[in-house]
């Protein structure tokens, strides 16, 4: 009985004392560990990319893929974006990372491109500290020209509130990239703070309805009718829409009722090794 008493204060202690349990501890030195070994990933290597395809309901044709950093650590094994880009940003490493994401996206594009699928396009995400870099509009157009990938075929994934954090300075900047021929996309659209009036101001080509809204729509009435106003406002405003997180035939249906452009989601294909996009591509058309 005693010993069960203990486990049973333990277990209380633990859900109300939350900063001294040894599994914040772990998680503390897990975090130290991952801020440091973070530093030398670049240099050893440890990072690729991963590729998602985007189908155009249209034509049935894969158009592009977004690229997701994947790092491939010794010990760790994968760890997810999730786990390491907000320890990027807050140490500034994002902005070596980030330029390699770039530059590394360029390259593999054009190589599918100079390979015979000559209209395939890649997004990169943009996080936050590099929308504040100050060269960021050079880097870009730097990357663009050392790799020989045309403006066109890149999409950059933006978030609301890296746009929101200095409107100006963000139209200034968006204007800069425009005026370089990329595309700019608003990435998980609907879930940040911003303003509808800014979508007239800002320079965006493409919509990207978050995987939240995605997920429920076939069971939400809210999140039906949020999907259904996010293609119209995108059809109005002669934008293209497309949808992510996309995993059941359900899901397609409604999207391609209400006249979504683009999907990328498991339905067709998670994020794949550049190998493994080269096959897709190789498919004559998908089965969606
Ligand atoms: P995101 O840009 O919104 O990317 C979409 C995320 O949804 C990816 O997660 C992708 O794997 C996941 N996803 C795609 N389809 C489905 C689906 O059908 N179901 C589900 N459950 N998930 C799906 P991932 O690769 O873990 O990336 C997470 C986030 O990390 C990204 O969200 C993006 O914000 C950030 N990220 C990833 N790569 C980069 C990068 O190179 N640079 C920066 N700055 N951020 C990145
Ligand atoms: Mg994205
Ligand atoms: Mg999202
Ligand atoms: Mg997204």
């Amino acid at each position: 009985h005693a010993d069960i008493a203990m486990y049973r204060g333990k277990q209380t202690g633990r859900n109300n004392f939350q900063f001294y349990t040894p599994a914040m501890n772990e998680q503390a030195l897990e975090r130290l560990r991952i801020e440091g070994d973070l530093r030398s990933a670049l240099d050893n290597g440890e990072f690729l990319l991963h590729y998602q395809p985007k189908v155009d309901l249209a034509s049935g044709e894969v158009v592009g893929c977004e690229a997701l950093i994947r790092w491939q650590h010794p010990q760790l094994g994968m760890v997810s974006p999730a786990r390491f880009i907000g320890l990027a940003e807050e140490t500034g490493l994002i902005l070596p990372i980030g330029a390699w994401v770039l530059r590394t996206a360029c390259t593999q594009c054009r190589q599918w491109q100079l390979a015979g699928h000559e209209d395939i396009s890649v997004s990169v995400n943009l996080s936050v500290g590099q929308f504040l870099q100050k060269d960021l509009v050079s880097s870009i157009a730097d990357a663009l020209e050392d790799t020989g990938l045309p403006p066109a075929s890149l999409e950059l994934e933006l978030t609301e509130s890296l746009m929101m954090t200095d409107v100006e300075h963000a139209i200034g900047i968006l204007a800069g990239l425009k005026e370089l021929g990329v595309r700019l996309s608003i990435d998980d659209f609907g879930t940040g703070y911003s303003s509808l009036a800014y979508l007239k101001r800002f320079p965006i080509d493409v919509l990207k309805i978050d995987r939240s809204f995605v997920r429920d729509i076939t069971i939400d009435a809210d999140d039906a009718a949020i999907t259904a106003s996010i293609i119209s406002l995108a059809r109005h405003l002669k934008l293209r829409v497309i949808a992510e997180g996309v995993e059941t035939d359900e899901q397609l249906d409604y999207l391609r009722h209400y006249g979504c452009d683009e999907i990328q989601g498991y339905l067709f294909s998670p994020p794949v090794p550049a190998e493994k996009f080269e096959q897709i591509l190789k498919q004559e058309r998908v089965s969606i």
